[in-house]
């Protein structure tokens, strides 16, 4: 069984045991949203997600449906949900490890840093009265496309004073 698989086993589990517990009917589009949510590695966005499922999966599925399932998989706590400067970004967490993102001001792109030496001391801040459920820690500021078109508009600007 690959790891996807396996994470998928698990999630569709508990999602079962959520929806039973609160009444919600099991549909075949909801548990379609969690399988490639558990095939999407790191973190993604509505409109990404909806271009995978759409392009990649080749499932036809309405962005209300899908705005309500994410909804649903953060109720059950399967994904959870980095809110950002522009547009809400989700993950996979059924096994969360420490997290460090790259957030642009200026155009919401959001980049996962490899820094395990960030995730090491992450992961060992124990706190006897504080659990941490979402190891996540964000830098902000401008990503290279942003700077260069920020400097460009500051020289073109420069030279309309002149
Ligand atoms: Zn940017």
């Amino acid at each position: 069984m690959s790891e996807c698989t396996d994470i998928y086993t698990i999630a569709a589990q508990r999602l079962t045991e959520y929806m039973k517990g609160k009444n919600i009917r099991k549909t075949p589009e909801r548990f379609e949203i969690l399988r490639i949510v558990c095939q999407t590695p790191g973190i993604f966005s509505i409109d990404e997600l909806h271009e995978i499922m759409e392009q990649k999966a080749k499932f036809q599925v309405s962005r209300v449906t899908l705005f309500n399932t994410m909804k649903l998989l953060e109720d059950a706590k399967l994904i959870i949900k980095h809110t950002l400067a522009r547009a809400a970004h989700y993950e996979c967490c059924i096994n969360p490890h420490p997290l460090v993102c790259m957030v642009c001001q200026k155009c919401g792109m959001v980049r996962k840093l490899e820094s395990s030496k960030i995730e090491n001391w992450l992961s060992e801040q124990k706190c006897k009265q504080f659990i941490i459920t979402q190891p996540v820690l964000y830098f902000h500021g401008l990503c290279r496309s942003c700077m260069v078109k920020s400097s460009i508009k500051k020289r073109s600007r420069v030279k309309s004073e002149k």
